[in-house]
C-alpha cells in the first residue's frame, strides 16, 4: 500500500502481518528517532497510540478578527506577526513582563505576558502568531487593546496553516519540544492514510445498537471536528465520536476482564460443597429477626457458588449495618458442613473479639468449634490454638493479620472469608488463600465503592450487594458544628444519654504514634467525665492500650457500663453496640469521606433516630442546601497532572457537607470520588485501577455500564472468541490488556 510510513526502515519487531497501527510511533512521518523519544514522554509508542491520543480540548478558531474589530470585553482569535518584543522586569520583585506587538493588515495590538521571559524564544521578530483571549482595556490610560496571556501558537505561513487556524483546532497535551501544531501535523498525515491505519473491530451489531460511527471516522473527527460541531461537547469530551472511543476502551477491557475470569471458573479445580439445609436454618432461628430479602438472595449466591467445584471468589458488598455478619457467618457453616474448617479475618483485634462474641452461641449450639487467633496472646494461648487448627478440633478460625503468619497450619481450610476488605492489601488476601488449595473466598466490605470501581477494581469478582438494610432502622440525623457550637452538641448527647442511650467522641489519629493526638483524646475524656458529663460513666479506648484492657472496656460499653466512649479511630469499623445513638466525632475535617461514613455507620443500629454530630472549624457551620454540582470539576481525558481539584480546604468542606446531605453509602462514596477523582479515591495502585485513554470513569461510568453488559453477552455466546467475525476484536483485546491480565497470548 501507498502510505506515508517510512516502510522501507524495517521495523525491529517486524513481522509480514504486523499492522501499521502498531508500528512505533517513530515510522510516522514527520516522526524521526529524536521527537518518538518526545511522544513516549506522552505515554505513545506506537502509531495507534497517537492517533488515540485525542485532544483534551479544542479552540474556536474559525473567525480569525481583524485586529482592528476587536472590543474590549469579548473573546477574540485574530492571526498576524510579531512586530516587537519587549522583556520588562517589573516593579515588584523577580516579576517579569513580555511585551509583545502583534500586527495584522488592519493595525495592532499590545499583548502581554507575566512571568513567563522564555516566551521571549518563541515569539520573535516577524514570527505568525495566532492568539486566543479575552482582550481588555490597556491599562493606566493608555488608551489601544491589550489581550492579558492569551492561549496562543506560533504558525508558518506553509501549506498546512490551514490545520491550525480558520477552523475548530485541536489542542493536544503537550511535552517540552512537541507542540500541539507538530502533533497536529502528525495526526493530519496518519489520518490521511488510505486505506485508514485504524480498524474497527467493535462487532457490526454493536456498532449499529449505539449508532457509533466507524473507528477512523470518529477518531478523525475528534482530531479535526467539523466546523459544525458543538464546542462545549467537544471539550466536555461528551460527543458521539467520543464516545465510540470510550465505549471501545472500555469494552476490550471487560472482555479481558471477563475472559480471564472465564478461564479461571474452568481451570481451577475447587471444592463442591454440599448445602447443609438443615444447618442453615437452624441457624437462622437462632437469631431474633428474619433474613431480610437482600440478605436471603446474597446467601443464594453464595450457595451456588460453593456447590460448583471451582473456588468462589466473591465480593460481598453493604453499606454499614446492612449485616454483613451473618451472611459470612452462613458461608462458613456450609464450608463447616461438609467437613472443611473456615477462617474469617477481621483488621482489628476487637473486630475480631466482637465477631467471635456474636457467633459462638450459635456455633456451640450447631456442635461447632470457633477460636480466635490474634497478635497479642500468651505463648500457651497461642500454642494450644494453633494445635487446635491444625488437628482439625476447631472449625472456625477467627482471627487478626495474625492468621497470615507462616505458623498457622489448617488441617482443612475451605473458606476463606475477609471482613473490611478494604483495610487489607491485595497480597494480604492471596496470602491467607494460599494456606490451602483453591479455597473458596468471600470478602465483604462496607467501603461503598462505586459500581463504575467496582465494576474495574473488582472485575474479576463476582460482587452481591446487600442493597437494604434490617426493617426499622432510622435514619442518622447529621449536623455540623463549630468549635465554638460544641456545648450545644454536648446538649444533644446529654439528652441521649439520659434517654438511656450511649454516645461514642471519636479524635482523629493520624498515626498510633502520634502523641499529640492521643493527649487530645486523654484529655477530652478527663474533660467530659469532671466537667461535661460528672454524673455518667466515661471511658477512654485508644491504640495503645492493652488488648485485655480494650476488650473488657469494650463489655463494660456493651453491657451499658459506660455511657460515653472517648476514642481514637479505632472504632472506626465493624463495631456493633446499637444502643450507641449519637456519634460525635471531633477535628471532622481530618477524616476522609469514606471514614467518617464507616464512623457514622457504629450508630443508627438500633430502631431509635441517632444522631452524627461532626465538630470542625474548617467549615462554616452548618448548611442545608445539597452541594452544587459545578462546585465539582469533572476532570478532562489525558490529563491526569491537570485536573482541577478542590483545595484541602475546599474539599474538607465538601466532605462534611456530603455527610449533611447523603446517608447512602452509596451516594458518598460518589461524592468521594466526585471530590478526589478516581486517581485517588482509596488509591489507585491497590485496587489495580487500568489507566484508560479516553475514558473517564466519572464522565463515563453509563458507558462503562453498557460495555461491560455487551462484553458479558459476548463471551456468553463465543467464551474464546472463536467466531471469525471476532478474529480481530480477540487481537485488539489482547494487544491492550493482555499482558496486564496475564492472559497469555493470543493462540
Ligand atoms: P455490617 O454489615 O456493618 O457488618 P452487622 O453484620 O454488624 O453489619 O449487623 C448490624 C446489626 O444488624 C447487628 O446488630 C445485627 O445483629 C443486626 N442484623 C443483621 N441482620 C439483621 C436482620 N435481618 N434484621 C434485623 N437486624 C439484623
Ligand atoms: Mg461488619
Amino acid at each position: 500500500m501507498e502510505t506515508h510510513l517510512h516502510n522501507h526502515e524495517a521495523p525491529d519487531r517486524g513481522t509480514r502481518q504486523q499492522p501499521p497501527s502498531e508500528l512505533p510511533i517513530r515510522f510516522a512521518k514527520g516522526v524521526g528517532p529524536k521527537r518518538a523519544k518526545l511522544f513516549e514522554k506522552l505515554g505513545i509508542l506506537t502509531i495507534e497510540d497517537a492517533l488515540w491520543h485525542i485532544p483534551w480540548r479544542y479552540e474556536d478558531r474559525s473567525t480569525i478578527l481583524p485586529i482592528r474589530h476587536l472590543t474590549a470585553g469579548t473573546c477574540g482569535t485574530i492571526s498576524g506577526t510579531i512586530h516587537s518584543s519587549t522583556l520588562l522586569q517589573t516593579r515588584r520583585l523577580g516579576m517579569t513582563m513580555l511585551k509583545v506587538i502583534v500586527q495584522d493588515e488592519t493595525g495592532s495590538l499590545e499583548v502581554i505576558f507575566f512571568n513567563q521571559p522564555y516566551l521571549k524564544t518563541m515569539l520573535t521578530l516577524g514570527a505568525g502568531v495566532i492568539m486566543s483571549g479575552m482582550v481588555a482595556q490597556a491599562s493606566r490610560g493608555r488608551t489601544g487593546l491589550q489581550l492579558r496571556s492569551p492561549s496562543f501558537e506560533v504558525v508558518e505561513h506553509g501549506q498546512d496553516r490551514s490545520l491550525h487556524v480558520g477552523r475548530l483546532v485541536p489542542i493536544y497535551h503537550e511535552t517540552r519540544g512537541l507542540t500541539s501544531r507538530h502533533i497536529r501535523r502528525i495526526a493530519n498525515e496518519l489520518l490521511a492514510q488510505s486505506p485508514p491505519v485504524l480498524e474497527d473491530v467493535l462487532p457490526p451489531s454493536i456498532r449499529a445498537r449505539y449508532h457509533f460511527p466507524a473507528l477512523p471516522e470518529a477518531v478523525g473527527h475528534l482530531h479535526f471536528p467539523p466546523q459544525h460541531w458543538d464546542l462545549t461537547a467537544l471539550n466536555q469530551g461528551t460527543t458521539l465520536a467520543h464516545r465510540r472511543l470510550s465505549f471501545e476502551e472500555c469494552f476490550l477491557f471487560q472482555l479481558a476482564l471477563g475472559i480471564r475470569r472465564h478461564t479461571h471458573r474452568e481451570d481451577k479445580p475447587g471444592i463442591a460443597f454440599s448445602i447443609p439445609t438443615t444447618m442453615l436454618s437452624t441457624l437462622h432461628s437462632l437469631f431474633p429477626f428474619q433474613l431480610t430479602a437482600a440478605q436471603e438472595r446474597v446467601i443464594k449466591d453464595i450457595q451456588d457458588d460453593m456447590v460448583r467445584p471451582h473456588p468462589m471468589n466473591r465480593l460481598i458488598q453493604g453499606d454499614v449495618g446492612s449485616g454483613k455478619t451473618l451472611v459470612a457467618l452462613s458461608a462458613m457453616i456450609i464450608a463447616c458442613g461438609s467437613g472443611y474448617q473456615a477462617a474469617l479475618m477481621a483488621p482489628t483485634e476487637i473486630l475480631a473479639e466482637q465477631h467471635a462474641l456474636t457467633m459462638n452461641q450459635p456455633l456451640a449450639q450447631l456442635g461447632l468449634r470457633a477460636l480466635v487467633l490474634k497478635g497479642s496472646m500468651s505463648a500457651k494461648d497461642r500454642r494450644e490454638a494453633l494445635a487446635s487448627i491444625q488437628s482439625g478440633k476447631t472449625q472456625i478460625i477467627i482471627g487478626t493479620h495474625a492468621l497470615l503468619q507462616q505458623q498457622v497450619e489448617f488441617f482443612k481450610l475451605g473458606l476463606v472469608v475477609v471482613d473490611e476488605q478494604h483495610k487489607f492489601g491485595v497480597l494480604q488476601r492471596a496470602t491467607l488463600q494460599s494456606k490451602s488449595q483453591h479455597p473458596d473466598t468471600l470478602v465483604m466490605t462496607a467501603t461503598p465503592i462505586p459500581r463504575t470501581l467496582a465494576m474495574t477494581a473488582y472485575g474479576d469478582l463476582d460482587v452481591s450487594v446487600i442493597d437494604s438494610l434490617p426493617p426499622g432502622r432510622q435514619p442518622i440525623q447529621t449536623q455540623l458544628y463549630r468549635k465554638s457550637g460544641r456545648k450545644q452538641a454536648y446538649a444533644l448527647v446529654h439528652d441521649q444519654i439520659q434517654a438511656g442511650h450511649q454516645a461514642y467522641v471519636v479524635y482523629p489519629l493520624v498515626d498510633e504514634s502520634e502523641h499529640v493526638d492521643l493527649e487530645s483524646a486523654i484529655q477530652a475524656a478527663d474533660r467530659l467525665q469532671t466537667k461535661e458529663f460528672p454524673t455518667h460513666q466515661v471511658g477512654l479506648l485508644h491504640g495503645r492500650m492493652k488488648s485485655a484492657e480494650k476488650f473488657s472496656l469494650m463489655e463494660a460499653f456493651r453491657q451499658g457500663a459506660i455511657h460515653i466512649l472517648v476514642s481514637t479511630t479505632i472504632v472506626e469499623v465493624g463495631l456493633d453496640v446499637p444502643n450507641a445513638t449519637v456519634m460525635l466525632i471531633e477535628h471532622a475535617e481530618r477524616f476522609g469521606l469514606a471514614q467518617l461514613h464507616q464512623l457514622r455507620g457504629r450508630v443508627g443500629r438500633g430502631t431509635v433516630p441517632s444522631l452524627c454530630l461532626l465538630i470542625s472549624d474548617s467549615v462554616k457551620g452548618a448548611q442545608s442546601k445539597p452541594i452544587q454540582q459545578d462546585m465539582l470539576p469533572l476532570s478532562y481525558p489525558h490529563s491526569p497532572g491537570l485536573e482541577i481539584r478542590p483545595t484541602p480546604l475546599q474539599s474538607a468542606q465538601q466532605r462534611l457537607q456530603a455527610m449533611v446531605d447523603y446517608s447512602d453509602g452509596f451516594a458518598i462514596a460518589e461524592k468521594d470520588l466526585q471530590i478526589r477523582g478516581p486517581g485517588e479515591f482509596l488509591g489507585v495502585r491497590q485496587w489495580g485501577l487500568p489507566t484508560f485513554r479516553v475514558t473517564d470513569l466519572l464522565r463515563d461510568r453509563a458507558i462503562l455500564e453498557h460495555a461491560r453488559t455487551e462484553a458479558l453477552a459476548l463471551i456468553e455466546r463465543d467464551p474464546h472468541l472463536l467466531h471469525p467475525d471476532h478474529r480481530a476484536l480477540k487481537t485488539a483485546m489482547f494487544r491492550r490488556w493482555g499482558s496486564a491480565f496475564n492472559l497469555g497470548s493470543v493462540g
